[in-house]
């Protein structure tokens, strides 16, 4: 039978903001090792904004602007929002066809007969587009633009911390645990971030499979137990298979919800020290 604290940890932690779907998982959250964060949408706001716009040389930032939101029209990754918000205009959209959304890389469609490509650098490498270099002090995420083959330019747009996380992650390292950001976005732009926060360890440009890897090594390597903290955009598998999976939950999706172990109400990460500490709490009650 399971003993009475656990379920008087379990009601601390919901009056706290978090959802805490069994007894077991307050045990393991004493247990953790190593905390993995995803950087978008959990670490970072999620709202992002275009910064700046570098056509390339004679193309037109307008025309630029409008083929980037009119591949990005159909998608719901914040980064596709804020292109689409970005461009004044209606779009021009009788002529799109075929639009498949590349998971973690971005957008591919055929506009006017043509192939248009809209996403990181990877995704236009993969058809053999060259891109240009871009200035050293663009820091932001980045998202090429490719029409008929030809590079067109690209957008740089930037996502603000979550008001808690640079005190949350400090806080974490006090305790003695070890801190990891996993992102599918371009290593100087994790770094930038990562940085600011004090992250130990910072992997970049990584697939949403790579994730799933990259966690496994770590519950390979330890003995204390790996949680992961994602909003489940494109990071579903990896909540399901950390030892504890915790997920955004106000703007994370029902499929996040669904295969976390534990669920911030507020995806305020600050809430992962308050679930940290009802957890050794209940602990110490139940032994
Ligand atoms: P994170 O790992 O930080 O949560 P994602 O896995 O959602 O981010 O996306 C990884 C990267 O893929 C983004 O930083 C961006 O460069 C690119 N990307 C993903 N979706 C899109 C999209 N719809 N349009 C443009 N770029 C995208
Ligand atoms: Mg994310």
């Amino acid at each position: 039978s399971i003993p009475l604290g656990f379920f008087a940890g379990i009601g601390a932690s919901s009056r706290a903001g978090v959802l805490v779907k069994g007894s077991n998982y307050l045990e393991l959250l004493t247990q953790i090792q190593t905390l993995v964060f995803d950087k978008t949408g959990t670490l970072t706001e999620g709202k992002f904004q275009v910064e700046n716009v570098y056509p390339d040389a004679g193309v037109k930032e307008a025309e630029l602007v409008e083929l980037a939101a009119i591949a990005e029209m159909h998608s719901p990754h914040p980064i596709a929002r804020s292109i689409v918000e970005y461009f004044p205009g209606k779009l021009p959209t009788e002529k799109l066809a075929n639009v498949k959304e590349v998971v973690g890389q971005g957008i591919k469609a055929i506009f006017a007969d043509k192939d248009l490509l809209v996403g990181k650098k990877a995704l236009l490498d993969e058809q053999g587009v060259a891109v240009a270099k871009l200035p050293p002090t663009a820091t932001g995420t980045l998202v090429y633009v490719a029409y008929a083959g030809k590079y067109l330019g690209c957008l740089e747009i930037a996502d603000t911390l979550k008001q808690t996380s640079t005190a949350t992650l400090k806080e974490l390292k006090k305790q003695g645990i070890q801190t990891v950001m996993l992102t599918g976005d371009r290593q100087k732009t994790a770094d930038v971030i990562a940085s600011k926060l004090a992250i130990d360890t910072v992997k970049a440009e990584l697939l949403p499979q790579d994730k799933l890897t990259e966690v496994e090594k770590l519950q390979r390597a330890q003995t204390g137990k790996v949680g992961f903290v994602g909003d489940g955009l494109n990071d579903t598998p990896v909540l399901a298979s950390a030892d504890v999976g915790i997920a955004m939950g106000a703007l994370g999706s029902d499929a996040a919800i669904e295969a976390a172990d534990v669920v911030l109400m507020r995806d305020d990460p600050e809430a992962i020290l308050r679930v940290l500490n009802i957890a050794r709490r209940t602990k110490q009650i139940v032994w």
